[in-house]
């Protein structure tokens, strides 16, 4: 019996907002593109570049290497605009400032549904979530209310981003509280290529090659939420409605 929902699918424009590169594809990439096969557009803006996030390469060559495989691997589940707001990648605050780029990104995109990453502490029981995705999955809730409000973030206004009201649901991925679901059985292919496009940064977590270690990964993932959803493969979200 399952105890996952599936996910509202009346809407026509999502925005994901995520820290690094390669969150979307370790979380949300088949529902994404199951999305984006049925016509839907969904967009994908990255809080920082990942700079920090591959041990052997200094920030300044990883950004340009990171970005380029981000680029891809969105393209690969139908993903035409990534955008990178350049917050600096391990240390991003949650705050007025980054409340403040997401509600001007909210605002210029337009989305119904926002999708980020898992905000709470841990992942499941034992294991600790980072300090960027709890800074993120926080803000990307707060902005989802402040885009809507013309009264917070006023030199918005001044840059003519006027207030969006659209937003009603944010879903997060890859959240231990889970309460909605999208069938990735038809996509799965395509998730394991868009993460498999994250080449340098596999390269330095795992001896497999980027493909095999997809593949190995969100069919794992994958065949956790069709159990719980009663179908082969699901990915799950956490669901937040907004109004
Ligand atoms: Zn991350």
């Amino acid at each position: 019996m399952t105890d996952l929902q599936p996910m509202p699918e009346d809407w026509t424009r999502a925005l994901a907002i995520v820290a690094h590169p390669d969150d979307m594809e370790y979380g949300a990439g088949g529902a994404v593109a199951a999305w984006t096969a049925q016509g839907k557009e969904v967009a994908y803006v990255m809080v920082s570049r990942g700079e920090a996030g591959i041990d052997g390469m200094s920030p300044e060559e990883c950004a340009p290497v990171r970005e380029a495989e981000q680029i891809a691997s969105a393209a690969a589940v139908g993903v035409s605009t990534v955008e990178f707001l350049d917050h600096k990648d391990g240390l991003i605050q949650a705050g007025i400032e980054l409340r403040r780029d997401l509600t001007r990104v909210i605002r210029r995109h337009k989305p119904e549904l926002i999708i980020t990453l898992n905000r709470r502490d841990h992942w499941q029981p034992g294991s600790w979530n980072s300090a960027d995705h709890r800074a993120v999955g926080d803000s990307v809730l707060d902005a989802a209310f402040d885009s809507g409000n013309r009264w917070i973030h006023t030199e918005l206004i001044d840059e003519g981003h006027q207030p969006w009201q659209g937003v009603r649901w944010v879903a997060l991925a890859n959240s231990p509280q889970s309460t909605h679901a999208v069938d990735i059985t038809g996509t799965l292919e395509r998730a394991i290529a868009s993460l498999a496009e994250h080449k340098a940064y596999i390269g330095a977590l795992s001896d497999q090659a980027p493909e095999a270690y997809a593949r190995q990964f969100l069919t794992m993932v994958g065949k956790g939420g069709g159990e719980r959803f009663g179908c082969e493969l699901a990915t799950p979200f956490e669901l937040i409605s907004l109004g």
